[in-house]
């Protein structure tokens, strides 16, 4: 294992299920430690993973139905149809199999292409009006009074990488913050103030149990993070300064693997960067308050829409055993 510092702070990976100091007698806080990084590793795998597989993997039969965009409507019945059938026979790939089914309902909704901006909207409200306001009054009668989401989440603004598609997020169950590179900068209260005040609110007010930080494949701001000038100048008003957030990953990633393809290097540097987030995240006060009360837990996670996989890991946030000197 290999590890690497953090604005001074330490994460250290861990497994699931999160271990967390029990006795009474541990008093210390670890936030001084490390970061725990794959990349000085020759290895492929990615930093260090809850399980070393995709998160949402499902069963094979349930991946089958193709969904390509030839894909004629009596194609997709027959799809639904066989889920269905699935489903009736193996209760336990339910879940799942809903879930699937959801996703080729909604493919079948698609809006015709062409139609004028206002129309599509107008579509896309209808159909979520019908499809899910309507049908779930009392979701929505509960989060007429507040909302009281268990996860925030930090994703790109990628058009591709919606969290509320790829973790099947419903209303009211995750607080989000979507920006380019789905970056968190450290604590700042002049240069980045619009993100702290959503860890603040997140944090402080809504009580959000789980901060899920969500990198992903392809990255066009990672791709622009690496592609840096080394001179540091910029060409644009405002994406080069804030994508050199990331600037700790990048540094990483070329140290680890200079000679790898800069396609490759962007691939470390995506989950490399969620790293930095995760350790920006502990220069907020609150955050570090909500881990040493372990009212809060810190994830990473990568999204691979080329695979078709999900990745996630945690920082294990322990104590440790006074020690006397
Ligand atoms: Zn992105």
């Amino acid at each position: 294992m290999s590890t690497a510092s953090l604005h001074g702070w330490c994460l250290t990976s861990l497994s699931l299920p999160t271990t967390r100091p029990s006795s009474t007698s541990l008093k210390r806080p670890t936030l001084g430690a490390c970061v725990f990084s794959r990349l000085g590793s020759s290895s492929q795998s990615p930093p260090r993973l809850i399980r070393n597989a995709p998160v949402l993997a499902a069963p094979a039969p349930l991946l089958t139905p193709s969904l390509g965009e030839e894909m004629g409507k009596e194609s997709y019945e027959e799809a639904i149809e066989g889920l269905k059938k699935l489903l009736s026979e193996k209760a336990e790939l339910g879940p799942v199999a809903a879930m699937k089914i959801e996703q080729i309902k909604s493919e079948l909704q698609m809006p015709p292409a062409g139609i004028s901006p206002t129309e599509r909207i107008k579509i896309g409200f209808e159909h979520f009006k019908k499809e899910k306001y309507d049908k779930n009054p009392q979701l929505f009668g509960e989060l007429a009074k507040g909302q009281s989401p268990k996860f925030m989440v930090f994703a790109c603004a990628d058009s591709r990488v919606c969290p509320s598609h790829v973790l099947n997020f419903q209303p009211g169950e995750a607080f989000m913050v979507r920006n380019i590179a789905n970056m968190v900068p450290a604590y700042d209260k002049v240069r980045y103030s619009g993100v702290g005040a959503s860890i603040e609110y997140a944090v402080l007010h809504l009580k959000v149990e789980n901060i899920v930080v969500i990198g992903h494949s392809a990255c066009g701001g990672i791709k622009g993070l690496m592609s840096l000038p080394e001179d540091g100048s910029t060409s644009t008003d405002f994406i080069e300064d804030w994508v050199k957030i990331g600037l700790p990953a990048k540094a990483r990633v070329k140290e680890a693997h200079p000679n790898l393809a800069f396609t490759d290097q962007c691939g470390y540097c995506e989950k490399e960067a969620v790293n930095v987030s995760l350790g920006n995240l502990l220069t907020y006060p609150f955050v570090r308050e909500g881990l040493a009360k372990k009212t809060l837990s810190l994830y990473g996670g990568y999204y691979d829409f080329i695979g078709g996989g999900f990745e996630l890991w945690a920082i294990n946030f322990g104590f440790t055993a006074p020690v006397k000197v």
